[in-house]
């Protein structure tokens, strides 16, 4: 598990004394920038038979264990419906929405209970990573806060989210937080660039500087559902909110939601001072968009933006929440209708 590049000084940073190690550190910055990358990083650092300069060696047993993701000190937790993405995300067949949970659940932060009470099996540390924190549901949470409080010794846990606020207080302050930035435009360019992902600077504008969202979106089914919501936002008609809503569906809702927000934020940034920060290459509609848009009623779809995000992961009719923003988005773009 090597670390980002943008992340190295960091880790070394925190890992030059293992004995000043928190018990608990919540990792928290904007989505996409790689936190969860760090905290694994930080994890097989910790674990590390013969770390060098705090950051594993990829040599030794424990590093071997770590990239094959069995070592018997680390365990990571995450929501059902994460870990059943990562197994289908070849061939996407059609199946029944059956009951995903999207939330850590109290089972399995007791699950992991005995793990962190044990003896450790390499006579060092041992790493509970558990990500997204925001996903903790309030009991699962409950029943963190026992370890976080007599947390025993030789015990890291990680906590990673982009959404610190969400977390119950009594975690987070019994965490000591630690906030990732985005990195440096070159070094995030010089990693795209290393992925082979197509025209970097595009894609990295697009996702607001943040290098693995950024590798996300350029991936073509997603650069082509970006083309459609842009090219529907710039016409000088309006959308066309029946029919576009309808081809929006549970998989493709947040991330619709996501273009509509960069796309409000970017009207108002050329409102106010000229230059877009995501739509880089869309700046002359934007323009023109912006010209007759009510910026009373702007201000505000971004606000509802920013909520209908939150809630994106499981909204209640992904169509419905499309249409109802698409009807916002042309009564703040199109001046004012009754
Ligand atoms: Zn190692």
């Amino acid at each position: 598990m090597s670390a980002l590049p943008w992340h190295r000084d960091a880790l070394t940073r925190l890992l030059a004394d293992r004995a000043r190690l928190p018990h608990a550190l919540l990792i928290h910055g904007a989505p996409g920038i790689g936190k969860v990358e760090f905290a694994r990083a930080m994890a097989a650092g910790v674990l590390c038979e013969s770390a060098r300069a705090g950051l594993a060696c990829g040599q030794c047993p424990s590093c071997h264990w770590f990239s094959q993701g069995n070592h018997p000190d680390f365990r990571e937790i995450v929501p059902e419906a994460a870990a059943e993405d990562d197994e289908e995300a070849e061939g996407e067949a059609v199946r029944p929405e059956k009951a995903k949970s999207v939330v850590i659940k109290v089972d399995q932060v007791r699950a992991v209970a005995d793990f962190v009470s044990l003896t450790t099996h390499r006579a060092g540390f041992r790493v509970l990573l558990l990500h997204p924190a925001d996903a903790l549901h309030p009991n699962a949470a409950n029943a963190l806060l026992k370890t976080l409080e007599e947390p025993p010794p030789h015990t890291l846990i990680l906590l990673v989210t982009s959404y610190p606020a969400r977390l119950l207080p009594t975690i987070r302050s019994r965490c000591r937080l630690l906030a990732l930035g985005t990195p440096e435009t070159r070094d995030a360019l010089a990693w795209l660039r290393e992925q082979s992902v197509d025209e970097a600077e595009t894609a990295l504008a697009a996702a607001g500087g943040a290098p693995l969202l950024a590798r996300e979106l350029a991936q073509p089914e997603e650069a082509e559902l970006r083309r459609r919501v842009v090219a529907e936002l710039s016409k000088p008609s309006g959308a066309d909110t029946l029919s576009f809503a309808a081809a929006i569906d549970r998989p493709r809702v947040e991330r619709f939601v996501y273009w509509l927000q960069t796309w409000v934020s970017d009207l108002l940034l050329v409102r106010m001072s000229g230059a877009p920060r995501h739509h880089v290459g869309s700046a002359s509609v934007l323009a023109a968009r912006a010209k007759s848009a009510d910026m009373e009623a702007l201000f505000e779809l971004d606000r509802e933006l920013a909520e209908a995000r939150r809630l994106a992961a499981h909204p209640l009719n992904p169509r419905l929440v499309a249409e109802h923003l698409l009807m916002a988005y042309n009564r703040a773009t199109l001046g004012a209708k009754p």
